[in-house]
């Protein structure tokens, strides 16, 4: 009937409004969060899976909000990047990781996110420059991580940024690979070092022969194309011996360890070498 139509319009509307609400505060509270230092990266570290030697530390951005505690990044980065906030958000990532990654031996590298907005913003070549030399780190530590979605920009601009990029030095790390858009023609047109085999298919591994096969199909393209793979999301041993008998050659999850504040890396590196 005419009147349940409107109930539902209002229910709908108002679910709307709350969530343009949730929104505008978050976007509120993060236009604040920078100054007032609410931002902290937690790492989590890739290991080599034949010598079980930590090769780098992923960064992950969380956000210490004063009245909600732990905020995922799921939450606020969409917001950060509709806002164009993630540039200033972006460029202090880069920082501290690079700064944070000075202080580890010298093998570790350290791996950083990218938004698709930091890509097109025309500064991002810069602001690693800048990164890197703030804090006297070679570019060869750092592993820059893009998703898919960067690579269906302009191909020429982006192949341009990348190759820049690489002349520092920097590895290009291909993230999530396997959802979305992937197409093998990426691994050809664009310079990339590393694939990080989506979670979703590592998680699959021991019930789903087709998630197992693709696995095994994406390990062997890697091999022919030099690149490393990367098997995320490892939260059983079974998983990891499967990864290791597929020639993956890195691995990460929480089986391994899980994301942990910057102060508490000397402890992981500790338990890790003694497993
Ligand atoms: P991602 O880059 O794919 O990062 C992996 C996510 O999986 C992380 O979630 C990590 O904590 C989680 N994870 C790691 N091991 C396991 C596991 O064994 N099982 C499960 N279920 N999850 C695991 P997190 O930290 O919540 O980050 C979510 C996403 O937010 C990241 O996905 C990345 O896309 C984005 N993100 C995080 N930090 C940054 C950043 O500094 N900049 C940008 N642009 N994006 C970031
Ligand atoms: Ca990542
Ligand atoms: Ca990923
Ligand atoms: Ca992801």
């Amino acid at each position: 009937s005419k009147a349940d139509g409107r109930g539902t319009y209002r229910v709908f509307h108002n679910e709307m409004n709350t969530r343009l609400q949730e929104r505008r505060a978050i976007e509120a509270d993060l236009r604040a969060a920078l100054q007032l230092r609410q931002f902290e990266l937690y790492y989590q570290p890739i290991v080599n899976i034949a010598s079980k030697q930590i090769v780098a530390f992923e960064a992950l951005l969380r956000w210490n909000h004063p009245q909600k505690g732990v905020v995922s990044p799921a939450t606020f980065i969409p917001v950060a990047e509709e806002t164009g906030l993630i540039v200033p958000i972006g460029d202090w990532v880069l920082q501290q990781a690079c700064r944070d990654a000075a202080s580890w031996s010298h093998h570790i590298k350290v791996a950083v996110n990218l938004s698709p907005v930091q890509f097109k913003c025309g500064s991002l070549e810069m602001s690693v420059t800048r990164a890197l030399a703030g804090a006297s780190l070679h570019g060869s530590r750092l592993e820059l991580e893009i998703t898919e979605s960067i690579l269906l920009q302009d191909e020429e601009i982006t192949r341009g940024i990348l190759n820049k990029l690489r002349v520092l030095g920097v590895q290009i790390a291909i993230d999530d690979f396997g959802t979305g858009y992937s197409a093998l023609s990426y691994l050809r047109n664009f310079p990339l070092d590393k694939i990080k085999i989506d979670q979703s298919f590592v998680q699959d591994l021991n019930q789903s022969a087709s998630a197992a096969a693709i696995v095994k199909a994406i390990s062997e393209l890697g091999k022919a194309l030099d690149m490393t793979i990367v098997a995320e999301g490892v939260e059983t041993a079974e998983q990891l011996t499967i990864l290791g008998d597929q020639r993956c050659t890195e691995a990460q999850g929480y089986y391994i360890a899980r994301p942990q504040p910057a102060g508490k890396l000397m402890q992981m590196l500790n338990d890790l070498s003694a497993v």
